[in-house]
């Protein structure tokens, strides 16, 4: 079956439920028993839920994994994946991981004796040399944010398999539908729900799939024991925003394309990061592990933090705001929000330039985001 024919039909059987073409929601927290243990599946929803289980076989048909786990957020996965390990592990990480992620790893998990070094992923050698006897597990992003790298995931998890390390992928950027991180090797992949596998802005989800039935089962204890379970109602919205998830992603894609070349041909735009562009360090990487390039942008105009700040204040069609993946376009200014608490030099040496300006296209029509773009980068 297709990727698209699966985002529709994978998960549900609808004359399991009256013919609802639809996943009921169920609003219950528990389920009857005849007698004790004697159940339909279910028994208290922190443990499991239809709604849930639902979407959670969507989730694993489309990463062509085998067990799904849906969570209250991304961290939440994150959350229950390192507790796959015990004090005295230690974590290769690369160095460009989400935020959050480095921060629940470095103000969280180090404090239980999880060890963690970060580097620079996209170049292979560098996690081969990082791993050390102590290692159990590698925490990869790709594409990255807010540069949009690339990091060889099969070649990644062939060393981490070797080496007997856990490989996680954050597959957010991507979505299933441009890239399948177990198709190259991956143990485990991450989602945060809440970005484009919902793709409308209004839910804050997560999930965690695998073929690897042993590591499921630890994932959904650790889940099922700290309690980072998402709700009915937000179970059945990520399930709907999935059904047009191919469509979505080819929208995006196709507007980011448009407003790669706008920008290319544009004066004030001193560099571009998208990982289509023959510039890009990983170009050939990008164009054998992912379908298309994916619908985020970055690029610099050549100014101070206040520049930055006025080309995308007032935009039209752009939203001011800090998620991304949605159907509506978003942007947001690095310098002065996400990574605003950075102190300057680090971002510097970062590669996070004051001018830098990050894109997430939605599917809005591209005149329109063009034209809104235009008007910003005239304002400084
Ligand atoms: C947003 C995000 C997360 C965290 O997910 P939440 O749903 O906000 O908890 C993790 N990784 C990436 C790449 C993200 O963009």
């Amino acid at each position: 079956m297709h990727f698209d024919t699966r985002a529709i039909h994978a998960g549900y059987d609808p004359f399991a439920h009256f013919g609802a073409v639809n996943p009921p929601v169920f609003l219950s927290s528990t389920f009857a028993q005849s007698s004790p243990g004697q159940h339909q599946g279910y028994e208290y929803a922190r443990s499991g839920n239809p709604t849930r289980a639902a979407l959670e076989g969507v989730l694993a048909s489309l990463e062509e994994g085998e067990h799904a786990c849906a969570f209250s957020s991304g961290l939440g996965a994150t959350d229950s994946i390192i507790k796959l390990l015990n004090a005295g592990d230690h974590v290769v990480m690369a160095d460009d991981v989400y935020g959050g992620t480095f921060r629940i790893f470095d103000k969280t998990f180090k404090r239980f004796g999880v060890d963690f070094t970060m580097v620079d992923t996209t170049v292979a050698a560098n996690v081969e040399r990082a791993i050390t006897p102590k290692t159990k597990m590698l925490f990869i992003e790709s594409p990255s944010n807010p540069l949009l790298k690339i990091s060889d995931i099969e070649a990644l998890c062939t060393i981490a398999r070797a080496r007997k390390v856990i490989s996680v992928v954050d597959n957010t950027f991507a979505t299933p539908y441009l890239q399948q991180p177990l198709n190259l090797g991956a143990d485990i992949v991450m989602h945060s729900a809440t970005k484009y596998l919902g793709g409308h802005s209004d839910v804050v989800m997560g999930a965690a799939i695998t073929r690897d039935a042993n590591l499921a089962q630890q994932i959904k204890f650790n889940q099922n024991a700290s309690g980072a379970v998402p709700g009915f109602l937000d179970c059945y919205l990520v399930h709907r925003g999935i059904k047009t998830l191919g469509v979505r992603m080819e929208r995006a894609c196709d507007n980011a394309e448009q407003i790669v070349s706008f920008l290319t041909e544009h004066k004030r735009v001193s560099r571009i990061y998208y990982p289509a562009l023959d510039k890009h360090p990983n170009q050939a990487v990008a164009a054998r592990q992912m379908r298309r390039f994916g619908a985020m942008i970055g690029f610099e105009i050549d100014g101070t933090v206040a520049d930055g700040v006025r080309v995308v204040s007032g935009r039209r069609f752009w939203t001011l705001g800090e998620s991304l993946g949605g159907v509506e376009s978003l942007l947001e200014h690095p310098a002065s929000m996400t990574h605003a608490s950075i102190p300057p030099e680090l971002r510097k040496k970062a590669g996070l330039n004051d001018g830098l300006i990050r894109l997430s296209c939605g599917i809005e029509a591209a005149d329109d985001l063009i034209a809104d773009l235009d008007e910003g980068l005239a304002s400084y």
